[in-house]
C-alpha cells in the first residue's frame, strides 16, 4: 500500500447518560477518527482515550498533540507500506498507545479491504459472531443503578459488570444480585482498592461472580497475585495489562487468571493479538474491554474478538446504549446479546460522513 494522505478528525459525541467509574466522570466521547487513504481506499481507525485522562495519562489533546507532531511527520516520512512496517516505526516511540492505536488500526482496515476480506479473518479469526455484556457506572443511588441495568438488559446482553469503589461494592452487588438473582455478573474497581482492602475484596467471593477486574492499582502485580491467591472469584487485570512483557510477568506471577485486552490501551491490534496468543498459550482466557471508542473502534474490537481465546463476552455494546449518535452506518446492534460480525471487505462498517461533520471539534489533513 502506498499512502497518499492521512486525515484526523476530532469528534466530540454526547452520552446518552454521563459514565463514572471509581475515578472520574465523562458526558461526552471524544474521539480522533484516522483515515489513511491509499489510491481509491481508506483505512479507518480510532484514538480514543477518556477526556480528563483518568483511565490513562492520554488525553484527547495529549493524543491530537502525539498525532500530528510526533507519529504522521514520522509516517509520512518513512511511508511504512504494510502492517509489519508501521509497527516496527511505532515500536521505535516510546508511549502514546493511544495514539498509535489509531494509525495502527487503519493500516489493518486498508490492508483487510485490499485484500478483499472482512478485518476478522485477516486476523486469522474463524467465527462470525461475539458475545456483548452489559457495563454500567456508579450511579448516585442504588435504585438508579438497578433501573439501569433492568432498561438495558432488554437487548438481551449476556453478562452484566458493574463499577465499584470502596463504600459503593457490597450493597450495590448485594441488590443487584437480589434483584435480578443469578444472571452472569462480575465487577471493575478501575484500581480503587489498595491492599489494605483484602478482607474487602475477599467479602466479594460470597457474590459467585464471574471475574473482578483490576481492584489494584495498575503498577501493583504483587498485590494482585496476592490477591488472588486469597481469593476464589477470578482476578482480570485491565489497566495492568499495558503490554506484552508486563502481560507475560502478570502470568509468571499468578497476578490474575483472566486478562481483559483493549486495542487503544496497547498500542493497536497487532499487539492486542499478540496479547492473545501469549495468554491462549498460558491457558488464561481473554476478553475485548473498551474505553468505550465509538463505532469504528468498537467494530475493530468486535473483529479482535472473534479469535478464539476470546472466551467471556466483550464490553462492545449498541451504539445507542452510549452515544446520542454514532459515527459508522449501520449503527453497532446488539440482537438477544449477540452481534454478527460483517463479511464485508474491513471494518465492514462504513463512515456516516454528515455525523462526523455534525460532531467534529476540529479536523487535519496530511500528506
Ligand atoms: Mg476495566
Amino acid at each position: 500500500m502506498k499512502i497518499d494522505c492521512i486525515t484526523l478528525n476530532h469528534i466530540r459525541v454526547p452520552l446518552v447518560e454521563p459514565f463514572r467509574i471509581s475515578n472520574g466522570v465523562i458526558a461526552e466521547k471524544d474521539t480522533i477518527l484516522v483515515g489513511v487513504q491509499s489510491g481509491g481506499a481508506v483505512g479507518y481507525g480510532e484514538s480514543s482515550p477518556m477526556s480528563g485522562s483518568f483511565y490513562s495519562d492520554d488525553t484527547p489533546e495529549s493524543v491530537w498533540d502525539c498525532l500530528t507532531k510526533e507519529l504522521i511527520p514520522r509516517v509520512l516520512k518513512q511511508r511504512p507500506d504494510s502492517i509489519e512496517s508501521i509497527n516496527a516505526l511505532f515500536g521505535t516511540v516510546p508511549g502514546n498507545e493511544f495514539a498509535k492505536a489509531g494509525v495502527e488500526t487503519a493500516f489493518w482496515d486498508l490492508e483487510a479491504q485490499m485484500q478483499g476480506v472482512p478485518l476478522w479473518q485477516l486476523l486469522g479469526a474463524d467465527r462470525k459472531s461475539v458475545e456483548s455484556g452489559l457495563a454500567v457506572g456508579i450511579y448516585p443511588t442504588i435504585r438508579e443503578l438497578l433501573l439501569a441495568i433492568e432498561r438495558c438488559l432488554v437487548e438481551g446482553y449476556k453478562r452484566v459488570k458493574i463499577k465499584i469503589q470502596p463504600g459503593w461494592d457490597l450493597k450495590p452487588l448485594s441488590e443487584v444480585r437480589g434483584e435480578f438473582g443469578a444472571i452472569p455478573l462480575m465487577v471493575d474497581a478501575n484500581c480503587a482498592y489498595t491492599q489494605q482492602d483484602l478482607p474487602r475484596l475477599k467479602a466479594l467471593d460470597d457474590f459467585a461472580l464471574m471475574m473482578i477486574e483490576q481492584p489494584l492499582p495498575r503498577k501493583d502485580l504483587e498485590g494482585h497475585a496476592r490477591l488472588q491467591a486469597l481469593l476464589q472469584t477470578p482476578v482480570c487485570l485491565d489497566e495492568s495489562a499495558e503490554d506484552l512483557s508486563t502481560v507475560r510477568k502478570a502470568i509468571a506471577l499468578k497476578s490474575c487468571k483472566i486478562v481483559n485486552i483493549k486495542i487503544q490501551r496497547v498500542g493497536g491490534l497487532h499487539q492486542a493479538r499478540a496479547i492473545h496468543d501469549v495468554c491462549e498459550q498460558s491457558g488464561i482466557p481473554v476478553w475485548g474491554g473498551t474505553m468505550p471508542e465509538l463505532g469504528i473502534g468498537g467494530a475493530q474490537t468486535l473483529h479482535l474478538a472473534a479469535l478464539k481465546n476470546f472466551t467471556f463476552p466483550t464490553d462492545v455494546q449498541s451504539s445507542k446504549r452510549w452515544f446520542v449518535d454514532d459515527i459508522v452506518e449501520p449503527l453497532l446492534e446488539v440482537h438477544d446479546g449477540i452481534f454478527t460480525l460483517p463479511s464485508s471487505p474491513g471494518n465492514g462498517y462504513r463512515i456516516n460522513h454528515q455525523t462526523v461533520e455534525k460532531y467534529s471539534v476540529r479536523h487535519e489533513r496530511f500528506s
